[in-house]
């Protein structure tokens, strides 16, 4: 029996967007509670799919104990602030009170912050740096971390995510528990890290398509070799300006060549399927039509992959929004539209009302502008919402007031704080069924695949205006390192 100290602390940048993420936002609850202390963490963890609650089921089974210090995120957007890096960091510095015999963190690995090119590269580090060398310290991360040479050192395992979307989450936490449990018995595996040379689109990443599903059933298998302890993949966050941006391979063996030898392997299997890792956008009103000359009955799901918040996007753009209404798209809804304004005045005017509306475009403006004119006010919720979907499921989440808003043959859900339309009761609770309509349009880049692929006909990419640039080659990078290339078989990245 061992006491093992954990902690999290969550949060994906995207340098190129225009909010930062401040300790208030760590506070507040979103998709996950806010910061949580003490026991709070696995108590209000323990119906969701986090890495965490994993992790404390498995450790519970082996019979360890779980010594609770505190778990925090925040939706993605531009840097985490110096002040909330700081708090944080000291929170867990000092939690690690002993008696324990081991630590686990509960990271993503695209944290940067407005003093840190690497957040949890420092946060492993000063962990490091307190426990001394022989305590074990097991990091479960992310499938969009950016794995630093600093993360690798610092820590004795790093285990990540296999699914985009990330259905497997929870599941990632038993899987760092089971490595955790064997250095815990004496075992201490060699390790190797190999760097992909090119950045990875996130539509690219889906594990639901190839050829990324390819590359995680390779790297079980060479996991099922003898002398290989653990492989990770993680094809990283490209909108992250840093130096070490990127995939990486991550594999620990009973012995270096072991390591190696699986480091290798996936490596060389990702190298050579590089072309295929691009996934072709569509013009909205491409995609708009080919949804309203089809005969299907199921809906065209249209990927509005740009306007992501869960890639640090602010998710008012209008872009699809106004092609949907241009087009005369009809049975047709888009969301979810962050507008605290538009919902505030929805929830004024009540429902049955008509009212004149200048929607979106307000924290994006480099974009498009607002969306001006007369909607109905269809519905109104409070968006307190329990998620049912594959990924989100179980969850609570606040979006804050929200409203159903229509114009034409096009229907809006409006929200006042973001989350990716990962989930079909985004839209239930303002009574939509999404299977009903024959288009559905959705702010998110591969996790709405989870809950809504199996409902759709099919889904289309398309390339509308939003915080986050799904292809490289169009982000004007400065802290890169140079000779990346910028994309599947992209260009070299010139400093
Ligand atoms: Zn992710």
């Amino acid at each position: 029996m061992a006491i093992i100290a954990h902690a999290g602390f969550m949060h994906e940048t995207n340098t190129f967007a225009p909010m930062k993420a401040a300790w208030t936002d760590f506070l507040r609850s979103e998709s996950f509670p806010g910061l949580m202390l003490g026991a709070a963490v696995l108590e209000l963890l323990a119906e969701t799919n986090i890495a965490t609650r994993g992790f404390a089921e498995v450790a519970r089974a082996q019979g360890h104990e779980l010594k609770p210090i505190a778990w925090a995120s925040a939706v993605p957007s531009a840097h985490v602030t110096e002040d909330a890096f700081e708090r944080m960091s000291a929170i867990v510095l000092a939690g690690l009170q002993p008696p324990f015999d081991a630590v686990y963190l509960d990271l993503h690995g695209a944290m940067v912050t407005e003093h840190l090119e690497d957040g949890e590269g420092e946060l492993i580090s000063r962990v490091r740096r307190a426990i001394g060398p022989d305590i074990p310290l097991v990091v479960s991360l992310d499938l969009h971390s950016n794995t630093t040479a600093e993360m690798a050192a610092g820590a004795d395992g790093l285990i990540g995510y296999r699914t985009y979307p990330h259905v497997d989450m929870a599941d990632t936490g038993r899987r760092a528990a089971r490595y955790m449990d064997q250095l815990l018995s004496g075992a201490r595996p060699a390790k190797a890290r190999r760097v992909v040379p090119f950045l990875m689109p996130l539509t690219g990443q889906c594990t639901m398509l190839e050829p990324t599903a390819g590359v995680y059933r390779r790297l079980a298998a060479l996991e099922a070799e003898a002398g290989v302890a653990h492989v990770s993949f993680t094809p990283g966050f490209p909108p992250a300006d840093i130096h070490e941006c990127g995939p990486v391979v991550v594999a620990y063996g009973e012995d270096q060549a072991a390591a190696d030898r699986a480091a290798d392997a996936l490596f060389q299997y990702i190298m050579e399927r590089e072309g295929e890792f691009e996934v072709p956008f569509l013009a909205p009103a491409t995609a708009i039509a080919t949804a309203m000359t089809s005969n299907a009955t199921k809906p065209f799901v249209l990927a509005d992959v740009q306007d992501n918040c869960g890639a640090g996007a602010t998710s008012d753009t209008t872009g699809l929004l106004r092609a949907l209404v241009e087009e005369g798209a009809r049975d047709a809804v888009l969301g979810v539209l962050v507008d605290p304004q538009a919902a505030a005045a929805a929830h004024a005017a009540g429902e049955g009302a008509e009212i004149e509306l200048a929607v979106g475009g307000k924290r994006f403006t480099d974009g498009d502008p607002p969306f001006e004119g007369r909607f109905e006010v269809r519905r109104l919720g409070n968006g307190k919402i329990t998620c049912t979907g594959p990924m989100f499921g179980g969850s609570r989440i606040e979006l804050g007031p929200m409203a159903l808003l229509a114009i034409g043959g096009v229907e809006l859900v409006v929200s006042t704080h973001r989350m990716q339309a990962a989930d079909q009761e985004l839209f239930r609770h303002l009574g939509v069924e999404p299977s009903e309509r024959r288009i559905v349009g959705l702010k998110s880049s591969v996790h709405f695949r989870a809950d809504f692929q199996p409902i759709a006909e099919e889904v289309l990419v398309v390339e509308a205006a939003g915080a986050f640039v799904d292809q490289p080659a169009k982000l004007p990078y400065r802290n890169l390192r140079a000779d990346v290339r910028l994309g599947p078989n992209g260009v070299p990245h010139r400093p």
